[in-house]
């Protein structure tokens, strides 16, 4: 199987023509690592995969990989594969000879390659569909054997572009499962190209949060959610409030925005009147009206809201424990 391998974005831009799609980013993804590039549509995710997997040319900086310089390399060449959103499997070819097809290519003798082809589809739980076409299979199964073809080049990082998008909810959740089993077992990096905050939260071990071809964040899921660096990343990432004066804003999450009918001694910090609420299940969720403050939303647990509900309209008073409040980059 593949070494893993740290692969490093050094200064690493990507220019067409006047438009700047990806500007002088640096991440280091450690070797084994689940990662996702997460950020809105055009912030520059793509493109910044597509020049670590030699689809796209390097405007200035470098990529290396293991310590090899691998930016001018072809795609064969880099010790990277890609998995595209589309699955781009060849209709004309069988399961198994789409999966060995970049063996053929290579040279490889026709037992060698179907037998290895085969221990992929086993690896992806598809050894039952080995003989079949591609339009003889799912959508989920095509993804697994587009998975399967891609890890037979025996990657060290292996790249997905936004792999579960085509896929319905349910089958969402259950492959999103799945490709983080596999990274485990393969131990080499992943890096998921995703639009999807639930999804980044779910599957990574680092979150990159990209913005207009930069990297607004980089770390943890727990340290992006619980202490979003800057506004853009509090409001990207969801479920949190941002509040304060210019210069002196914080991020407060919504479940940790403590919400009372009664003013308590001395720590109300904030009055505001209770503008919608949504049953969630194992939440409530509390839109505000804090005056000049604006909007907040307060999550509340099923449990704490129900021993004492709160009607659309009651006057409330927020407090918030000091250290739940994270302060945000200007
Ligand atoms: P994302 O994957 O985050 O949606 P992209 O990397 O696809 O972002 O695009 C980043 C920026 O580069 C966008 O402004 C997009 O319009 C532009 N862009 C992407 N591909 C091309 C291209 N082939 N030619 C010109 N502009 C492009």
């Amino acid at each position: 199987m593949a070494r893993s391998l740290e692969l490093e974005l050094a200064a690493t831009t990507k220019k067409y023509g006047d438009t700047i799609a990806v500007n002088a980013i640096n991440h280091r993804f450690a070797a084994g690592s689940y990662s996702c590039l997460l950020g809105p549509s055009g912030c520059g995710k793509s493109s910044t995969l597509r020049m670590i997997a030699g689809h796209e040319t390097v405007s200035t900086g470098d990529i290396v990989l293991g310590g090899t310089n691998i930016t001018d390399l072809p795609p064969a060449k880099r010790g990277t594969a890609m998995m595209f959103q589309s699955y781009a499997l060849f209709p004309h070819l069988s399961v198994v000879d789409n999966v060995a097809f970049s063996q053929k290519m290579k040279g490889v003798d026709k037992a060698i390659r179907q037998k290895k082809a085969l221990e992929l589809l086993e690896l992806v739980d598809m050894s039952a569909y080995a003989a079949r076409m591609p339009s003889q299979l799912s959508g989920g199964q095509q993804q697994r054997v587009a998975l399967a073809r891609a890890l037979i080049t025996e990657p060290s990082v292996l790249l997905l572009d936004e792999p579960l998008s085509a896929l319905d909810p349910f089958l969402r959740i259950k492959m999103r499962l799945e490709l983080k089993r596999l990274q485990r077992e393969l131990g080499i990096s992943f890096i998921h190209v995703t639009h999807s905050q639930d999804e980044a939260l779910a599957l990574a071990d680092d979150i990159i949060v990209m913005n207009n071809g930069r990297i607004e964040q980089a770390g943890t899921p727990r340290d992006i959610f619980n202490a979003p660096a800057t506004e853009f990343v509090a409001k990207f990432i969801g479920g949190h409030n941002v509040l304060g004066q210019a210069g002196k804003r914080v991020a407060l999450r919504a479940d940790r925005l403590l919400v009372s009918k009664a003013q308590d001694g001395g720590s109300t910090l904030l009055g505001a009147t209770v503008r919608d609420v949504e049953y969630l299940g194992s939440t409530v969720k509390l839109a505000l009206d804090a005056g000049t403050t604006g909007d907040l939303t307060a999550s509340l647990s099923d449990e704490v809201f129900f021993q004492d509900p709160i009607d659309i309209g009651t006057a409330v008073f927020l407090t918030w424990k000091p250290e739940d409040a994270h302060p945000l980059a200007a």
